[in-house]
Order: C-alpha cells, then structure tokens, then sequence
C-alpha cells in the first residue's frame, strides 16, 4: 500500500503508523480492565520505534488515560519539549544530575535506592531557592522476583517505603511491581510475584502508608491476569498491536499491528546460472534469474540475519532474499513475478493483498524479538502518521 502526498525521503523507504490501529489495540485493552483503571502508556524507545510525541500525542486525551511512562528521563524531556503535559513516569534509575529538572517538570521518579532519597531533597531544596516549590513525585519500584531493579518486599522494604513517606520534600504517588514471566501459558510464576506484592502493599497499609497508586500488570498482564488490574497498568508492546510472546491466547483479543514497512524496487536485472548475489557470493543463481534490488538495509533496521531468509511482499506475492543483507540495499528473486518493475512498490512488513509479513514473522526467521525489531527500526526511516485512513503527519530526519 503506498500512500499519496509522500515527501520525497518517503520513496525511498517509510514506516507507516496507523493511529486508527493503535487507538483500536488501546481500546481492546481498556475492555479487559476493571472500572477505574488507569492506564499508562509506555512509550520508552521512541514508542518501542513508532515515535513517541505523535503516539502520546493521539492518546493524551483519551478516556482513562492516566499518562506516559518512559526508559530514560531525557525520553520524558522529550516529551515535555513537545508540549505533553499529562504525568511522566520514568521506568528506569535515573542518575541525580537530571532530578532538578524532572522535578521541576513533574516527572515522577523510580524510587528503590537508598541514595536516591537525600539527592531528590537537595534537587527540591535548590529549586526550593528558585521560589520554584514542587515535591519530587516517585514511585516506589518493588522487586518480587524479576531481579532486575527494586527494593524487596518485607520488613526492610517497608522500612524504606515509610522513610520515603516521611520525608516533606517526597511525594509517594505510587508502587509498582513488574511480571517476569506474564506472557506465559502458566501463569505460576507471575501469580507468585502478585501475591508476594500484594501481601507486601497489606503491610505497608497495616503500617499507615496510604499510596494512591498501585500497579503491577504489563500488557501481558492487562489481557490475561485481570486480577492484576489494580489502581492502573502499564501497556506496551500491545498498544503497538505486537504480541508480548507466541504463548499469549490470541483468540482472545485482536491486535492490529500499528507499523508497516514499504519501499520501492530500484534495479532489476536478470543473471545466468553460476551468477552470485551479494558480498561474500553466498547465493549462487541455478537457473536464469530476475532480480530486483530494495533499497533498505540493516542500517535502516532491516535485520542482517535475514539473510538469504526473509522475504519481502511485490504485487501480492512472496518475493525471497537472494544472499546477504547490505547496509543500505538487498536483493530479492522476482522471476516468477511479472509485474515487479522498476518503481514498483514493495512492502517489507506489513499487508499486500492476501500476504502479510508480521513483526513476529520477521523475528523468528532473523533470530530477534519482535520488540527488538521494532525498537530497532533506522532514525533514517521516515515515520507517516494514518489518521482516519489517510496520512496525518510525517516525521523524518532533517
Ligand atoms: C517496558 C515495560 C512495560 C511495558 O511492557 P510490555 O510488555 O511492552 O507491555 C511495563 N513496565 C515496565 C517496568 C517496563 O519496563
């Protein structure tokens, strides 16, 4: 499918992002959760590579939205710069040197280190002296069994809730917890992590804490462990309409992938029997050939390891890659399509006609996630924005 009223970056090669499938995937989501959840959006890694600004953009003002989460603080700048005023939430340890300014531009803090804690109050207190009073708003990060960052539940963890509770400067506006393993058929493992959070949340209550925000459940979460709901839940991968894993019951909700990729045939040629394709001459021809070249490559995203592996969509029709992926081109075998032509437009994710090449796809044959793939895609790659069938927006590299 190309579009009309491309720029000229766009011939090359684009993503298209459709925000009609992303609102559909958000609302597909919101229907399995309770009354009164919230949901946050996480849009860390440029909206897992589909562009962070324009996807929270069209989401700010939708129903039940609490806001954002990011990786990184400079993410959540980011996001401030292009005029996103709906709460922050930054995923990830942020070192002291940007806690001035997060709190100044209300983005809320992980909280599980003990250091952390007298670096937030010097950050209030110096913008205290600007006549800038703000608290630096957190959410405390519990680890119940992912070991990656968090403090661990129990007498020690509440100790550390209730220091941050007590200090003037801090706001404690949440807790959260994150599922290793929610994206399995067993959910074993992630029922252990919720209960072991909540036993931890019951004691902290029995302590006199009172923290508004409770949330645990990831996309995964969201649409297979309903008891994880809580205050909100944190979606992804599933906004994006990617699956968090082969193992998720795809019959239960319907996912519409939000990105495609589309380009355009620069070179076709024919070649001999014993003619090779591409460095190191890995593909040797056995018969008369077409070829066509496509002007994208692993700079751009296209992972390496599809190599004489993936295939790419020409008039509806499967058209195999014909030895190595190149950074910027790649060629593909087009003799037993016609129509394949010089210009002719080639879709290298996504739908064309009967055929569809998924994210999931193109991640199992290149040995990558679907995630990776996505979040890898080139800055290079212009991002078009579909809005009510027809191109909104388009970013692109300047
Ligand atoms: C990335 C991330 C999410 C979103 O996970 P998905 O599987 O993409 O829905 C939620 N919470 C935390 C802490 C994360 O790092």
């Amino acid at each position: 499918m190309r579009e009309e009223n491309l720029t000229p970056a766009c011939q090359r090669l684009y993503a298209r992002i459709d925000l009609d499938a992303l609102r559909s995937n958000v609302d597909q989501m919101k229907a399995c959760l309770a009354p009164g959840t919230k949901m946050i959006a996480v849009v860390k890694a440029d909206g897992y590579g589909h562009g962070a600004v324009p996807i929270a953009r069209e989401l700010e003002q939708a129903e039940g939205l609490w806001g954002f989460a990011t990786a990184t603080a400079e993410e959540a700048f980011e996001l401030r710069r292009a005029g996103v005023a709906a709460p922050i939430l930054v995923l990830g340890y942020v070192f002291p040197e940007s806690y001035e300014r997060m709190t100044e531009e209300e983005i809320r803090h992980t909280l599980f280190r003990e250091d952390t804690l007298p670096e937030l109050i010097k950050a209030c207190k110096s913008l205290e002296k600007k006549g800038i009073h703000k608290k630096a708003k957190v959410h405390i990060k519990v680890d119940t069994g992912m070991n990656r960052i968090g403090i661990k539940p129990g007498e020690e963890g509440l100790a550390f809730v209730k220091r941050a509770a007590s200090e003037e400067e801090i706001e404690v506006e949440g807790i959260f917890t994150h599922f290793a393993r929610a994206d399995e058929t067993d959910k074993s493992s992630a029922q252990t992590q919720l209960t072991s959070f909540i036993s931890f949340l019951e004691l902290i209550e029995k302590n006199g804490c009172q923290i508004p925000m409770k949330h645990c459940a990831n996309s995964a979460g969201i649409m297979e462990m309903p008891a994880a709901g809580m205050d909100a839940v944190r979606a992804g991968v599933a906004m994006y309409g990617l699956w968090p894993s082969e193992e998720m019951q795809k019959e239960r909700i319907s996912l519409t992938p939000a990105l495609s990729l589309h380009g355009r045939i620069v070179c076709v040629k024919e070649i001999e029997a014993g003619e090779a394709v591409s460095y190191g001459g890995c593909f040797v021809a056995e018969k008369k050939m077409r070829i066509a070249t496509i002007p994208a490559g692993y700079a751009d995203g296209y992972p390496r390891g599809l190599s004489g592996k993936g295939y790419v969509l020409i008039c509806g029709r499967r058209a195999p890659v014909l030895g190595r992926i190149c950074m910027d081109q790649f060629m593909v075998d087009v003799t037993d399509i016609p129509g394949a032509a010089e210009g002719t437009g080639v879709t290298l994710l996504g739908r064309d006609g009967a055929e569809e090449i998924t994210m999931e796809q193109l991640g199992e044959m290149s040995g990558r996630f679907n995630y990776e793939f996505a979040c890898c895609l080139g800055r290079r790659v212009p991002r078009v924005y579909i809005k009510n069938g027809s191109v909104c927006l388009i970013r692109e590299d300047e």
